[in-house]
């Protein structure tokens, strides 16, 4: 059975979905392409079809598909040694660990796999911290999230989603959760002042999966000051929108504010397998102790080479600054486009985090139309939240790459209105 579209019968792409379908959980609903190779921005499917990945799996490819430099520390580490566990020291997690406190500014980092224990483990601090600094009463402790949030599906993270489709069916939810709406101060200051539980607000600078929502300008900055007024953690999850991707190291550093747990995964590893971190000062970090949080892959030695790699070619390409100049063309040509075309309703984002909000309603099926559209013309994203595209490139893209990724979508949406 083929899903979304229809694709040539009996061809690879054909089987290798049909197998997917059969043998997988159906708890994704890919595009129907099937790739096989990557390279930089591009992508091949079994068919031998390019097309410029302007997703990067979720801008955890920022560095580019199989960057060469990440590929050899993989391959020279995983020849040596990949997994220890904590049970013993190796020699690359304390190199790993001082280069990423050091690149962020950090008394302490955890390191552990994927997105959503970062984000697991930055709740896990706060709660300690509540306790044993900021004196909650035992199990007491609230944590505050964003309304639209989303760092991930486990039951905690859901717990704090107002996305029916993650929380459907799955409940009981994790107590000591509150929502507020994102990009509304006066809100979380309302919270704040009524509640003296509350233990931290964690929230995405920007919101990546509820389809690119950029606060105003100043929103940070304005969380900051709150959570220092009140003695609440501002923990931001940076897991989508850190290392470059909105054209600065981290989205925080736009309004130059420093949170008190930084949440990071997706890019730290270029895209090569699952690595994140929690970063603290010591008066939060040290609240846990030996035996009371972990995991056996988390700071593996092979995690450590790839990510101390990966934030170099960060640092050495000048990806930050790529992602801003790549961002403004970006947005300056879709923007020129919303003048022809009344399918746009709004073109928003920061640095290589893009989004195009389609003029229709969630349950429509325009946005996906012109996602296949897109990928028959060679270029590959995806709608989130039913109306939106998000477009989201490496961000090695150059502007030649990036021209031709103007012109594939001015003309699927030309084409469309027409
Ligand atoms: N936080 C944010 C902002 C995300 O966008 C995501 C994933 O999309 C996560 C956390 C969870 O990361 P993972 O899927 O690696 O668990």
């Amino acid at each position: 059975m083929i899903h979304s579209t229809e694709t040539t019968s009996g061809s690879a792409t054909q089987r290798v979905i049909e197998t997917e379908y059969r043998y997988g959980a159906h708890n994704y609903k890919p595009m129907p392409v099937v790739l096989s190779r990557g390279e930089g921005v591009y992508v091949w499917d079994v068919e031998g079809k390019q097309y410029l990945d302007f997703l990067s799996a979720y801008s955890a490819v920022s560095q580019g598909h199989c960057h060469p430099r990440i590929v050899q520390a993989m391959i020279e580490q995983a020849q040596r040694l990949t997994l220890t566990s904590r049970a013993f020291y190796n020699d690359r997690l304390g190199e790993c660990e001082k280069y990423l406190c050091e690149y962020f500014g950090y008394d302490k980092v955890l390191m552990m796999n994927s997105g959503v224990e970062g984000g697991e483990t930055a709740l896990k601090l706060t709660r300690k911290w509540a306790y044993k600094v900021k004196g909650i009463p035992q199990d007491q402790a609230k944590t505050v999230y964003a309304e639209g949030n989303f760092w991930g599906r486990t039951l905690a993270a859901i717990s704090s989603s107002t996305d029916p489709s993650s929380t459907n069916d799955y409940g009981p939810f994790m107590p000591g959760y509150e929502i507020v709406p994102y990009n509304d101060l006066n809100a979380l200051e309302d919270l704040f002042r009524k509640d003296p539980h509350i233990a931290g607000y964690m929230v995405e600078p920007i919101q990546g999966e509820a389809g690119v929502r950029v606060p105003d300008e100043g929103y940070l900055k304005g969380v900051r000051e709150l959570c220092t007024r009140y003695n609440v953690l501002f923990i931001a999850d940076e897991v989508q929108t850190g290392i470059g991707r909105t054209g600065k190291r981290l989205a925080c550093d736009w309004e130059g504010v420093k949170p008190d747990i930084l949440v990071l995964g997706k890019a730290l590893s270029g895209g090569t397998m699952p690595v994140s971190a929690a970063l603290a000062d010591d008066e939060i970090m040290l609240t846990i102790r030996p035996g009371e949080h972990g995991s056996t892959y988390g700071g593996n030695p092979l995690a450590c080479a790839v990510t101390i790699e990966a934030l170099r070619v960060v640092e050495d390409e000048r990806l930050a600054d790529n992602a801003q100049q790549m961002g403004q063309i970006f947005r300056s040509r879709m923007e020129a486009l919303q003048q022809q075309c009344s399918l746009i309703e709004q073109v928003r984002g920061k640095g290589l985090l893009n989004a195009i909000v389609i003029n229709d309603t969630e349950e429509s099926p325009t946005a996906m139309q012109l996602c296949l559209n897109m990928m028959e013309k060679g270029l590959l994203c995806k709608p989130t939240h039913g109306n939106k595209i998000r477009f989201a490139p490496p961000l090695v893209i150059n502007e030649a790459q990036m021209d031709q990724a103007c012109s594939i979508i001015e003309e699927a949406f030309i084409k469309f209105e027409k």
